[in-house]
């Protein structure tokens, strides 16, 4: 049996319900759609859905992955909607959304791995709310790079895509992701398109040290990646991947100031930072540049 430890107080995450936040979940009640903000009981909804910040998930809530930090169901998924870029556009001009984060399972079973249909909802979108920003957060399609340009060609403004965690956690921690795959991922995304931002987020908290979380940064900087997030990661249920460590406010702190010195353009580090927190920000402070 395993102890579980007490969460350190700057986990703990005060409720503050606003009429931005009560509208939204309101609207969400009466469409049936699928928010990654209330699925994964994100301790940022409230924030971010009074920033008009949301994300949602597309292709299926069936996973051909099975990562040991995730929740998502895993197994073999049937659904390919073509409805769904329009569901999820319609959602993001009702709800108002200003930044949309799209992101999917991993869809090993279809050939583009989803591409397509990330593509047309990154263009639903565009067509029904023009002011909104899109960020996709993507899988690495096994490595299909054409799937990768069907992507860039509908050009979102951010391209994210995780790492996760350091290269000597990658393999424990991800299932079937690759760490150096994922780097070259980010490299062409870059190439196809130079002038669409890249992101991609460390959880820490599984196995990994200070320093190598630094050595990851290097890395995505190597790869030409704009905007780092790290947090961290907490433990969906006692089934799944166990916290190593606790990291503290100050620590996030440091990381983020050595990401800034390496020349990101943001970086968005705490304890209960996640993918997309503050993501609207990190559009204007990459176009910017
Ligand atoms: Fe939703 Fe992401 Fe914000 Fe969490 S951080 S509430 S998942 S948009
Ligand atoms: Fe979860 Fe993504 Fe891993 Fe699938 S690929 S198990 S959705 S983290």
């Amino acid at each position: 049996t395993q102890k579980r430890e007490r969460k350190p107080e700057w986990l703990k995450v005060r409720l503050n319900t606003n009429e931005n936040f009560q509208e939204l979940k309101k609207m969400m009640r009466n469409k049936t759609l699928h928010t990654v903000c209330e699925e994964a009981r994100c301790p940022n909804i409230y924030e971010c859905w009074a920033n008009r910040t949301a994300t949602f998930m597309i292709l299926g809530d069936i996973c051909t992955r099975a990562c040991r930090f995730c929740a998502v169901k895993t197994g073999l998924p049937t659904e390919l909607d073509w409805a769904e870029p329009d569901r999820v556009a319609e959602a993001v001009e009702q709800m108002g959304v200003k930044h949309a984060v799209v992101t999917s399972v991993a869809r090993d079973d279809l050939a583009d791995g989803g591409a397509a249909i990330f593509a047309e909802t990154i263009k639903a979108i565009r067509s029904r709310s023009p002011l909104t920003s899109v960020e996709v957060l993507i899988p690495d399609f096994m490595g299909n790079w054409d799937a990768l340009k069907v992507v860039m060609d509908a050009k979102p403004d951010i391209l994210n895509h995780n790492i996760e965690t350091v290269r000597r956690r990658s393999d424990r921690v991800r299932s079937k992701a690759k760490y150096d795959r994922s780097l070259e991922l980010l490299r062409r995304a870059k190439e196809m398109q130079p002038d669409i931002p890249t992101k991609s987020s460390i959880m820490v908290g599984v196995g990994e040290t200070f320093e190598e979380v630094i050595e990851s940064m290097q890395d995505l900087n190597n790869h030409q990646v704009n905007i780092v997030t790290l947090g961290q990661y907490l433990q969906p249920t006692r089934k799944h991947l166990k916290i190593e460590k606790y990291y503290t406010p100050d620590e996030f702190k440091q990381w983020k100031e050595i990401g800034l010195d390496l020349g990101f353009s943001h970086v968005e580090s705490g304890p209960l930072v996640r993918s997309s927190y503050h993501a609207h920000e990190q559009v204007k402070s990459a176009k910017a540049q």
